[in-house]
């Protein structure tokens, strides 16, 4: 897996000060995608136990609130790739602080992002690891910057914990945000 960029103290993506990790490479096709560039697999720099060491350091900082990670689109990584996110995401829970993760995927797709049986399963792991989910892709006609947290209105900002709690019935929506 690559990644384009870390922003330290980031707070344009999610609630409260965070770390954001940037990955690289997406197949999905967005029309007016904003992150072209970041769409290439190849782009940026490779991730490393250094890059984890990096992060997890950032995250140790009682003035951050936790982690986001963005792309690209984060579950089109490789199987070792949703790992690695995977073990940032439970670190972030040892430190009692929050995963928000914003993928071009909708949730009703989640279940067939691949048909390779154990990319999908690590990717639903990863998905169960968040705490919000902002899901689908970018539509431009439904921009609107005063959206919070989302390009467009179609994106949903997911409460995960309590969606799973509705068995995935009901799509619940994190605090204060319609959906
Ligand atoms: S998911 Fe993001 S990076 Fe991928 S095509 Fe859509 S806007 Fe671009």
């Amino acid at each position: 897996m690559n990644y384009a960029k870390i922003r330290n103290f980031d707070i344009a993506n999610g609630e409260g000060v965070r770390v954001s990790l940037f990955v690289s490479g997406c197949t999905n096709s967005c029309p007016g995608c904003f992150n072209a560039e970041e769409k290439d697999f190849n782009y940026g720099k490779p991730y490393t136990g250094e890059t984890r060491e990096q992060i997890v350091q950032m995250l140790d900082n009682p003035n951050i609130s936790g982690l986001s990670i963005l792309g690209g689109d984060p579950l089109c990584q490789d199987y070792w790739g949703i790992l690695n996110l995977r073990y940032l995401c439970s670190y972030v829970h040892t430190k009692n602080k929050n995963v928000w993760m914003w993928t071009g995927f909708k949730w009703e797709d989640f279940t067939k992002i691949t048909t390779n049986p154990f990319l999908q399963g690590a990717i639903l792991n990863l998905i169960s690891e968040c705490d919000v989910v902002i899901d689908g892709p970018f539509i431009q006609e439904l921009y609107s910057p005063s959206l919070k947290w989302r390009g467009s209105s179609n994106q949903r900002v997911i409460d995960i914990k309590k969606t799973f709690e509705k068995m995935g019935n009901e799509i619940v929506p994190y605090v204060g945000i319609d959906i």
